[in-house]
């Protein structure tokens, strides 16, 4: 009979609890990976990287309202917490920190961090709350764990990049690991989201992965007219109908500025509305 290895994961909803977990690991390696549930293997590598990093691993579940617009999916965001502590528990994840709303946003909350220029390009401009509530609630997250060392996917690659900002503008004494997107064996980048998709809507969203590639292979033809290079990827997603293109950048990885030409390491990045769900993917290219 085989026998049950596995650790039982510790569930922790309050903040006190948790802070004293945390300072019970005193001198050992903390990792931490802060995410909104509903796992998949995209997060599950971020969880990998932190186990094999560290001595132990926190990862919170909590779907922040505040990185929510009013007519966002706030309301239909996929959960199974059952599920998650389930795969969190095979993994060997030492705690999940899973706290509601009026824990992390008590009656008369407040203080928001605000990370400048970066936040106003790309998603920042249709989903203006968007960063400001990624920021704030990273950075008390972090204030509660006190990781030395936390992991956030290339998935999200504007968000990384604000993660970035803030540690070094606020001088916190933490490692941000980047971990590369995970793809489905089709192409799709996985996304809790994606679970609202229908299944003709998710085949019409492989159009997001099948317009990076195409940018690739032009790229790799000497094509390096960003304006050139944009226009055939709109071509392949508009071919699906009910896409709706919020924006396709070509930018500078590091500032998110736009570029006319494709010289140099560039980030290709775009969010794209299909049915419920607006997704997002990248990829980075040289020319
Ligand atoms: P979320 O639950 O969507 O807030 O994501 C939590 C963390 O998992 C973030 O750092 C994401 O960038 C990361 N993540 C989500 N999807 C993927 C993916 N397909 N590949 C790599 N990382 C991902």
């Amino acid at each position: 009979m085989a026998t049950e290895l596995r650790q039982q994961v510790r569930m922790v909803s309050s903040i006190d609890e948790m802070r004293k977990i945390s300072k019970s690991f005193h001198g050992a390696t903390l990792g931490f990976v802060p995410t909104m549930g509903y796992l998949h293997d995209g997060h599950m590598s971020l969880v990998k990287q932190s186990l094999k990093l560290c001595d132990h691993t926190i990862v919170s579940i909590f779907v922040n309202p505040r990185q929510f617009g009013p007519n966002e999916d706030l309301d239909v965001y996929p959960h199974d917490l059952e599920g998650d502590i389930e795969k969190l528990e095979m993994a060997g994840v030492d705690v999940v920190f899973h706290p509601n709303s009026k824990t992390i946003y008590p009656d008369g909350f407040k203080t928001h961090v605000q990370v400048d220029e970066i936040t106003q390009r790309l998603c920042g401009n249709s989903r203006p709350r968007f960063f400001k509530g990624v920021a704030t609630v990273v950075l008390k997250l972090f204030n509660i764990i006190r990781p030395q060392h936390v992991f956030f996917g290339e998935k999200d690659w504007q968000q990384l990049a604000v993660v970035e900002a803030l540690v070094r503008d606020l001088n916190l004494d933490i490692s941000v690991h980047r971990v590369p997107l995970v793809r489905e064996p089709d192409g799709l980048a996985m996304s809790s989201r994606n679970r609202n998709l229908s299944p003709e809507e998710r085949t019409k969203a492989l159009s997001l992965s099948k317009s990076l590639q195409n940018a690739k292979d032009q790229i790799r033809q000497g094509i390096t007219s960003a304006n050139q290079l944009r226009e055939s990827m709109k071509k392949i997603i508009s071919a699906e109908s009910g896409t709706q293109i919020d924006y396709i950048s070509i930018c500078d990885p590091t500032s998110l500025q736009e570029k006319e030409v494709v010289k140099g390491r560039t980030l290709i990045a775009l969010a794209v509305k299909i049915g419920p769900a607006r997704l997002i993917d990248n990829c980075i290219v040289e020319d």
